[in-house]
């Protein structure tokens, strides 16, 4: 898409997420694709038009690459079903780019780039985990004063972007910090980082550099962007190890992995070596 003009835009059916604007097809036909890119979730095409089209994957969506018609190398099996392709691009170098989405829950829309920062569904978020600008000094100061667990406050979207349950659970395990800690344990009164939160975010973008070079998780339908699945899922310390014994404990104590709910999610841990 990087370089290539937007020479025909096909929208077979509007009900994603929210519906696809009227003129959608108006305001991207003609447009080169001066870049691709990504914050939190959402997937970033910066338009020719001054625009930028923000795409989100939903629960099932899933885009699949094709050149002159054949299918290309990213060809998903999940997508194969052409009644969930809902819109499509045609690209001026000859590529198509088919977003298909079962159940719905994706979605796209256009707006202008110099609003970007004020869009309702990316202003609140906080900064990426792998990025420079997350450091212990940033976790303390989003923690501090927090009445919340430790858990709850990683999940939260405007303390750290797209961290997920299972790595939320797999970075305090590396760390040997409870998810039932106070999330305000990690920084001192002025809000300063102490020795766990520096732990904490070293074990956060660990865990997610094994799991990109892994091919990611794939528990249900993950895959990467050639078809393959991903490996992390058998990399896992603690999410899903319900009853297995603690690998860090072994030998010395005979601990199990053990699960408990918080806020409604799923959390794994090692009850004897997190603290
Ligand atoms: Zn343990």
């Amino acid at each position: 898409m990087e370089g290539a003009r937007l020479a025909k835009v096909e929208v077979r059916d509007r009900r994603l997420r929210w519906p696809i604007a009227r003129d959608f097809e108006k305001r991207l036909t003609g447009q080169t694709v001066e870049g691709l890119g990504r914050r939190a979730k959402y997937l970033l095409a910066d338009l020719s038009s001054g625009e930028v089209l923000l795409m989100h994957l939903g629960m099932s969506g899933s885009f699949r690459v094709g050149k002159d018609a054949a299918p290309g190398v990213y060809y998903h099996e999940k997508s194969k079903s052409t009644a969930h392709d809902h819109v499509v691009f045609h690209m001026s170098n000859g590529v198509t780019v088919t977003f298909n989405d079962p159940r719905r829950f994706g979605s796209m829309r256009l707006i202008k780039r110099t609003k970007l920062d004020a869009e309702p569904l990316l202003r609140g978020l906080g900064p990426e985990p792998l990025g420079n600008a997350f450091d212990a000094a940033m976790l303390a100061r989003a923690c501090a004063g927090k009445k919340t667990s430790l858990k709850a406050a990683l999940l939260d979207q405007r303390v750290v972007a797209g961290l997920g349950n299972i790595y939320v659970c797999e970075a305090l395990y590396r760390a040997r910090l409870s998810p039932k800690r106070m999330a305000s344990t990690i920084a001192d009164r002025q809000a300063k980082p102490n020795a766990r939160a520096a732990a904490l975010v070293e074990a956060i973008k660990a865990v997610l550099q094994d799991a990109i070079a892994a091919g990611g998780s794939s528990l249900r339908d993950h895959r990467r962007t050639d078809g393959a699945l991903g490996d992390f899922q058998h990399n896992f310390q603690v999410y899903d190890r319900e009853g297995e014994p603690c690998q860090n404990c072994k030998g010395r104590k005979n601990t199990k992995i053990r699960r408990i709910v918080q806020n409604g999610r799923s959390t794994f841990y090692c009850p004897s070596c997190q603290k």
